[in-house]
Formats: structure tokens, sequence, C-alpha cells
């Protein structure tokens, strides 16, 4: 059924570190081989074998409107054509800036980056310009990219290995990232208080989505946006994920929290190498070349890049039913998710917001990272294996959030039940 990933998986374990270009792929965490794809398109994924899946990964959110969505298709083709990069800046880049600070609240700026990663190491280097503090304050299990700073207690792949130090991560770099639990904010206070003046900026997800997908209780975020008032400390709301997911202007619009830098990725390139970082003017402009503290890329801004999301990003600004139309379908879903766990007898943790969602395999509510851990992660393993086998490809780790796509059908909603509810009886 999967000969062909197999021998492909083989072939490029031989030229590249583990077989594949991002840890999480690989399928370390949750046993087996990862599976190869072929092509996509809407809510389908196909493999190199011919199997066909309904896609819940969605390239780890950027497919919002499904794989391959024709508008965004178009553009890329036409644009090519007008050659893959410049090197010097285009009217493009300014038409996508006024769109994304249209949509979203509280930001003046935007610098474009190519990555997630990139987008967080600049706002944490942004941070420490503006205040002239080196430390910075992150939260267990929340993942910022794979920046040295932000690999301690980092979720995403880095729980998914349990790696707990990263070799090549220097102390030096290490000691000044300062880590409190998730929902936490005595913690947060008692490192304000024990690292006085030296913090620089708070950096969070406000809804964390790489230990599976996990809320902010309430009074969590206010409670950090008062502690960053009242000490001159920027909040950054991390939202590579929840950024044009959970709303047109992300987190900060949904929860009504204003954030004092905004980093994005994910679909703000509809699924082409793009991140950004935003905020008020009186911040951005200290970024070179207006300010003194250093940023560059030279593919940043690339048009290919730019028109994908720009494409995508108009689409969500013009259309905002698709957030209700993603939050029914994710409402829909988990109901059906309850049946299948309930009729197996399993305790289960269903976390969910808009569009993301994530299954514990617990009796226990999931707040932070260290909930997340303690959940049946064994369970879990053989649930995705027999989802795979159902043709229905959920994210290949507990830690990590399923994403919709507004692409899904309700027959597509239905027939991920029908998966659940065979591979529970198949597995319990
Ligand atoms: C994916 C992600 C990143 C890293 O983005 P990359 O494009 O993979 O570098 C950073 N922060 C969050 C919240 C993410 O989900």
């Amino acid at each position: 059924m999967y000969s062909k990933s197999e021998m492909l998986f083989g072939q490029a374990r031989q030229v590249i570190p583990g077989g594949v270009n991002s840890p999480v792929r690989a399928f370390k965490s949750v046993g087996g081989n990862p599976v190869f794809m072929q092509h996509a398109k809407g809510a389908y994924m196909y493999d190199v074998d011919g199997n066909k899946y309904i896609d819940y990964i969605n390239s780890w959110g950027p497919m919002i409107l499904g794989h391959a969505y024709e508008p965004v298709v178009k553009a890329i083709q036409e644009h090519a054509a007008y050659s893959t990069s410049f090197g010097a800046p285009t009217a493009l880049e300014t038409k996508i800036a006024e769109l994304i600070t249209s949509m979203v609240p509280n930001i003046d700026m935007i610098r474009m980056v190519n990555s997630g990663t990139e987008a967080c190491m600049t706002a944490i280097r942004l941070a420490r310009g503006y205040t002239g503090r080196n430390k910075f304050i992150k939260f267990e299990g929340c993942y910022h990219g794979h920046a040295d700073a932000f690999l301690v207690s980092a979720g995403s792949g880095v729980a998914t290995l349990g790696i707990q130090s990263v070799p090549g991560v220097t102390a030096g770099v290490a000691s000044d990232t300062l880590a409190a639990p998730y929902n936490n904010l005595p913690a947060v206070e008692e490192l304000v208080a024990g690292n006085k003046d030296e913090i620089a900026a708070i950096i969070v997800e406000p809804v964390a989505g790489n230990m599976g997908c996990i809320l902010p209780q309430a009074g969590f975020l206010e409670g950090l946006r008062k502690i960053c008032d009242e000490n001159g400390i920027l909040l950054i709301f991390d939202e590579v994920m929840t950024g044009f997911r959970l709303a047109r202007g992300g987190a900060q619009e949904l929860l009504g929290i204003k954030a004092d830098l905004v980093t994005f990725g994910k679909i703000i390139g509809a699924g082409m190498p793009v991140g950004a970082v935003a905020g008020p003017k009186e911040i951005m402009e200290h970024l070179a070349p207006a300010g003194k503290v250093y940023q560059a890329g030279t593919l940043s801004g690339n048009p290919i890049a730019m028109i994908a999301g720009y494409t995508l990003l108009q689409t969500l600004n013009d259309n905002p039913v698709i957030y209700d139309q993603l939050e029914e379908k994710s409402n829909y879903l988990i109901n059906g998710l309850k049946e299948a766990f309930g009729a197996a007898g399993v305790v289960y943790s269903i976390n969910h917001i808009g569009s993301m969602l994530s299954v514990h395999f617990t009796e226990y509510p999931i707040i932070d990272f260290t909930a997340a851990s303690a959940a049946n992660n064994e369970l879990f393993k053989r649930f995705f294996h027999a989802m795979l086998e159902r043709g229905v490809y959920l994210p290949p780790s507990a830690f990590e959030s399923w994403f919709m796509t507004n692409a899904l059908t309700t027959e597509d909603l239905d027939t991920t039940i029908q998966a659940a509810k065979s591979a529970m009886q198949a597995i319990k």
C-alpha cells in the first residue's frame, strides 16, 4: 500500500538527514515511514502509491482554502513570467503591506522575511534593540521557529523528538531565554521580578498550537499585557499559526488583546516561503535602513511569494464568512469525533478554537505542556495510523494542531467521522 513511499524514504535517507527537510515529517513520534506526496487539490492529497487522503494538516496551515487554490495558482503562473526575483523593490510589496495593515489591528508597518523562524528572530532582535535589554520570556511548549534563542523548552518537533537541550545552542544564548509554563501568570510575575529592567519582551502564541492546540485561559493574555505595560516590556504575539486563520486580524482581533509586535508566517505566503514582523511605526522604524536594528534578506518580498500571499489574503479579507464556515465545519467534525471516542469508551480531551483543534487521549484538561505530555501518546499513535489507513491524514504527532480547510465538504467530514469510528473500534 505504501511501497513507493518506503522506497523513496530509503533513498532520501541516503542524502537528506533523516530523509526529510523538517523533522516532524519523518513520523518519528508515531512510528512507521512517512508518506511521500505526489499532488494535492482542495481538501485532498494523493501520495506516490496512488492513495488519497483527506488532509487535516494543510501544509501546517497555509492551505486554508484548499490545495492548488485556483486564483493563487493562476497568479503565480502569471507572475513567474515576469522573473522570479529582482533584488529590487516592487509595487506589489507596498500593496500587500497596505492590505495586511488594513486587516490586522494595531500595526502600521510590516517587514517581509522568508519564514516564521526569521520573523520571530527579527521580532526579538527588534525588541532588544528598542528596549536596550537582552532577556526575553517564552512559554514551555510554545514554538517560535528554530533560531538558537527559541530552542529552550520548545514545542513542535523539539517536543515530538523529546529533545530537552539542543546541542549547538550555547549556554550563553540559552541563558537570556527565560521560560514559564503556559497559562501561568504567577510564574511570569516571578521571572519579571527576578530580572528587573532586564527583560525586553514576552513572546507568546496567543493560542498555542505547537503542543496540540491550547487555549489561553481567561485573563492570561490580559495579565501579560498588564505586566508588559507596567515594566516597559514589549508583548510579542507569535501569530505565525493564528494569523489570518482565527480571524482576518488574527488572535488580536478575535481575543481583543493588543500586542506590541506581531509575527506572521504560514497563511501569509499561501504555501510559499514567507514570514513577517509587524507593529506600530514607532517601533518598526528601528529596523534598518530606517533605524539601526539590522535585518535583511536577498529573497525577502519575493514577487512570486508576494502575489501568492496577496491573492489568498485578499480572498480572506473580502469573504469574512469563510471564518464562520470554518468554525461550523470544525464543530461538526468535533461532534462526530466525540461520538467515535465515546462509543469506544476512551477518555479524551479535545481543544478547539476557530479552525484549529487537537485531540489528546486523557481525562484531564490540556492547559499546558506538562498536561499535553502526560496524555496517552501510544493511543494517539495507533489512532494516527488507523486513520491514515482509512484515508485521513492527521498531524503525525499529538503535539501538533489539526488545521481545517474550507475546501472540506460535509461529505468529507462524514467520511472522516466514519473513519474515526472504525479506527477506534479497530484499535481500542
Ligand atoms: C510554524 C511556526 C513558526 C516557525 O515558522 P517556520 O516558517 O517553520 O520557520 C513559528 N511560530 C509558530 C507559532 C509556528 O507555528
